[in-house]
């Protein structure tokens, strides 16, 4: 079956925060729009509950009645369960409640932590994560609650600063300072893997970030066909990292540093189109190099947690793991430690309700459902940091954002 029983996500309780989890995975469908109610269009997605939505074949719709079709296809219609079902009707508020708004309190104790949106062009990415001034989605919700509570915490200092980048065609801009042209990725043994010289941006205000993000979203790519639409194969990524220290003073101090990576993905229809279990998908004319990479870490991750499960089960250890190809890609790389490795993830899955995106919804549907396998592992990012060379550091640091910002 199709995953309808389902471990609860929290496995094991090491702490507050640390312990291994699954990806938490959300659906939303969006409303019809104007067009497709103008057009008539099926819906062929039904929320039944909280957590299981079914999809209708619209060849099979007749007289586009979903009771009876539901009566007479229960034996072979397509049902899921997830962490959390939206239906049209949802809020922004009501997303971010479920998903991003969970991970902040792991995030400022320094634990990485990740959110994708994933689905086909036109399905509700960019609403769900940017949204507008009138309705703004996770990005934004979560940047201001992050900030109330950094408010509220007089026990602690923190530092921090957010970058907003772009991979397009695989190569890195910076859609806060796109001038910079593109960049590098780098290991660094304090922050993990980050993009050399991007403008890291100071901010503890939510105005100032609502209009950051804008800004940065309008320097995404456009194709060049379609004059002022955002390219549906660009991914947005924006990440906020939180340094964390105690106020009590001391020569040598502990540094919590937590990093989360919101990402507005790519259309996955045309990588979703080659969806075959298990099979490694290949690349092709107009396939998202960045989207195959991650669908392939997630088929990897996931056939490794069934495995790791099924060896658990059977009183084995499990001693070889799957290869996880995140060198395959720049996006992969670039968030290989917000997912998979040492991070808390939610997904969100955007579906267009439409009868003409069925087959995209169901596509889209599948890799959600394999994605709920997978399973991380979680530990704290804590520093030993002699306070001299940390001060120095966050001098520099701002000095140079300073420096950038103002090019
Ligand atoms: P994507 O980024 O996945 O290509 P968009 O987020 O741009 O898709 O959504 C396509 C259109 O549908 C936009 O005009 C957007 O405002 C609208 N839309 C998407 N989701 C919703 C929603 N939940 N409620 C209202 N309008 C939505
Ligand atoms: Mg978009």
């Amino acid at each position: 079956g199709e995953g309808i029983n389902r471990e609860p996500s929290f496995q094991e309780e090491e702490d507050e925060f640390s312990g291994v989890y699954s990806i938490d995975v959300a659906v939303r469908v969006r409303p019809l729009n104007s067009m497709e109610l103008a057009d008539s269009q099926l819906h062929t997605v039904r929320v039944m509950d909280e957590k299981i939505v079914v999809v209708l074949d619209p060849s099979k719709l007749e007289g586009g009645n979903e009771d009876d079709y539901l009566r007479a296809h229960r034996s072979r219609e397509r049902r899921y369960t997830f962490d959390h079902v939206f239906d049209e009707t949802a809020s922004q508020q009501k997303v971010y409640a479920a998903t991003t708004e969970k991970l902040i309190g792991g995030v400022m104790e320094g634990f990485n932590a990740s959110c994708f949106a994933y689905g086909a062009t036109g399905a509700g990415k960019t609403y769900t994560m940017l949204g507008n001034k009138e309705n703004p989605g996770c990005m934004l919700l979560t940047v201001g609650e992050l900030f109330h509570r950094i408010e509220d915490d007089t026990s602690k200092t923190y530092r921090v600063y957010l970058t907003y980048l772009e991979v397009y065609n695989e190569n890195i801009r910076d859609l806060l300072n796109p001038s910079t042209g593109y960049l590098d990725l780098r290991e660094d043994p304090v922050k993990g893997i980050c993009v050399a010289g991007i403008t890291e941006f100071s901010t503890t205000n939510v105005g100032e970030t609502m209009e950051l993000l804008q800004r940065g979203n309008l320097n995404r790519t456009v194709e060049p066909t379609k004059k002022n639409e955002t390219s549906s194969r660009s991914h947005a990524v924006m990440q906020i990292m939180i340094e964390a220290k105690e106020k009590t003073a001391d020569i040598s101090e502990q540094v919590k540093i937590g990093k989360l990576s919101l990402i507005d993905l790519a259309g996955s229809e045309r990588a979703s189109a080659t969806d075959n279990r298990g099979a490694r998908l290949v690349e092709g004319a107009n396939i998202n190099r960045s989207l195959l990479a991650l669908a392939n870490c997630i088929n990897a991750l996931a056939s490794d947690s069934e495995a790791a499960a099924r060896a658990g089960r059977n009183g084995r250890r499990r001693v070889r793991s799957n290869f996880v190809p995140y060198r395959d890609s720049k996006l992969t790389r670039l968030l290989k430690d917000s997912f998979g490795g040492n991070s808390r993830t939610v997904m969100i899955t955007n579906v267009s309700p439409a009868g003409n995106q069925y087959e995209e919804t169901v596509n889209t549907l599948k890799y959600a459902n394999r994605a709920k396998d997978i399973k991380t592992k979680v530990v704290q990012n804590v520093v030993e940091l002699d306070a001299h060379v940390l001060q120095y550091q966050n001098i520099i640091r701002e000095l140079r954002s300073e420096h950038r910002g103002q090019e």
